[in-house]
């Protein structure tokens, strides 16, 4: 770890960790919220001495999709989140990063980011998908499958925009599943990181390994606070993704994957972590630091295990019927929502994901131990969903 780490980022980030009440977006009370909500957000912090907007086209369904751009130095940086409708951590992240430039313009951060880079932000490429909550775009596409044919007006628009500036740095904002792991430590991967492969070899030309000097950079800062539930993603290559293919066209590429966190269904931990780890990253970027940084910190983190279920039971008696003998099991259940065809509503409801043995796995949500109290195996089956209020019928009436 360098002395301008220690001594400088450090220092900052836990500064931004600790007064964050005092600067993040104000507004955000919900992680599910449409384009026209963050446009109000947006509206907030609209400052010309701060931003310029430009806007880049339409999506399917004729919403705006435009570029916000902060500060004017010569290193440009381009950010984009919420590709997938159903994203929305760094969306809320990016609100907050806007909002601390505005609340603090004398910042020693706010003043070297904007004096030595361009930051080229688009929140929400996809506010179709962010409409119905869903990942895909109007037209039913994976935007993150769609980077070489660009059949999509959105897919056109980042391309598009790429090419423009040819940034020298890219951060590709997702969310993932929150029931990852990191590795096989049975914790819950909060943040996953990946610096992509630019082709099917996976080696590292200059473009990527630059890249991995910023993902370490973050690995660094995320690590003053969530040591134990920082991932990485493998790079097998995807000739369709856009992070991929980005790092391929020169861009140095980082994607980060916002995870889960106990009791923190929306996220705003992980906002938090995803605001703090940018913005320290990129006054790393101003300041000229990354190329002394050590990629061994980004090697070493351990990769994204989906070892994880929403709630599990342990330690109870399977009795399938009279004739073969009882068994010990775990059931690994998960909860999700899905659309009442009924009420037009989303109903929560439960799914049985496993059964057997879960010693390797983690809970999200909760668990219990049975201590060998006998299950109902009329329902006691792969993949047998019920409504969530249900989960006390899976256990035998005595
Ligand atoms: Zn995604």
């Amino acid at each position: 770890m360098s002395t301008f780490f220690q001594s400088t980022i450090q220092s900052l980030a836990c500064e931004l960790f600790n007064s964050y009440d005092s600067y993040k977006a104000s507004g955000i009370s919900s992680s599910r919220f449409t384009q026209a909500e963050m446009l109000q957000w947006l509206h907030l912090f609209k400052d010309q001495r701060l931003f310029g907007k430009s806007v880049l086209g339409t999506s399917a369904e004729g919403r705006e999709i435009a570029l916000y751009s902060i500060g004017d130095g010569s290193t440009k940086v381009m950010l984009w989140s919420q590709m997938h409708g159903d994203e929305p951590t760094a969306t809320m992240a990016l609100m907050d990063i806007f909002s601390f430039f505005t609340k603090n313009p004398e910042h020693i951060a706010t003043k070297t980011i904007r004096e030595k880079l361009t930051l080229l932000v688009i929140p929400m490429l996809n506010p179709d998908g962010a409409e119905r909550f869903t990942r895909r775009t109007a037209q039913m596409i994976d935007m993150n499958r769609d980077a070489l044919a660009l059949m999509t007006p959105e897919a056109k628009i980042l391309k598009n925009t790429r090419d423009t500036y040819q940034p020298e740095y890219g951060f590709n904002l997702h969310d993932q599943e929150p029931r990852y792991t990191v590795g096989t430590t049975q914790k819950i991967t909060a943040v996953a990181l990946l610096a992509p492969a630019a082709d099917e070899s996976r080696g590292d030309n200059p473009v990527r390994l630059r890249a991995k000097r910023v993902a370490s950079t973050l690995a660094q800062v995320l690590n003053l606070f969530i040591p134990e539930n920082l991932a990485k993603w493998d790079d097998t290559f995807y000739s369709t993704a856009f992070g991929d293919n980005i790092q391929k066209w020169g861009t140095s590429t980082v994607l980060i994957e916002s995870g889960g966190w106990r009791g923190d269904p929306d996220k705003f931990f992980i906002r938090k972590l995803n605001c703090i780890g940018l913005l320290a990253t990129l006054y790393a970027i101003a300041a000229g630091e990354i190329s002394k940084v050590d990629v061994a910190m980004y090697e070493q983190i351990p990769f994204n295990m989906k070892l994880g279920y929403d709630y599990i039971i342990r330690n109870a008696v399977l009795k399938s019927n009279g004739q073969i003998a009882p068994i010990r099991v775990d059931v690994g259940i998960n909860f999700n929502k899905r659309i009442n065809t009924v009420t037009g509503q989303m109903d929560d409801y439960a799914i049985i994901m496993e059964i057997g043995d879960l010693s390797a796995f983690t809970s999200l949500e909760k668990e219990v131990n049975a201590n060998g109290a006998e299950l109902n195996a009329d329902l006691i089956k792969l993949e047998h969903s019920f409504s969530a209020g249900e989960i006390e019928l899976l256990f035998k009436r005595m």
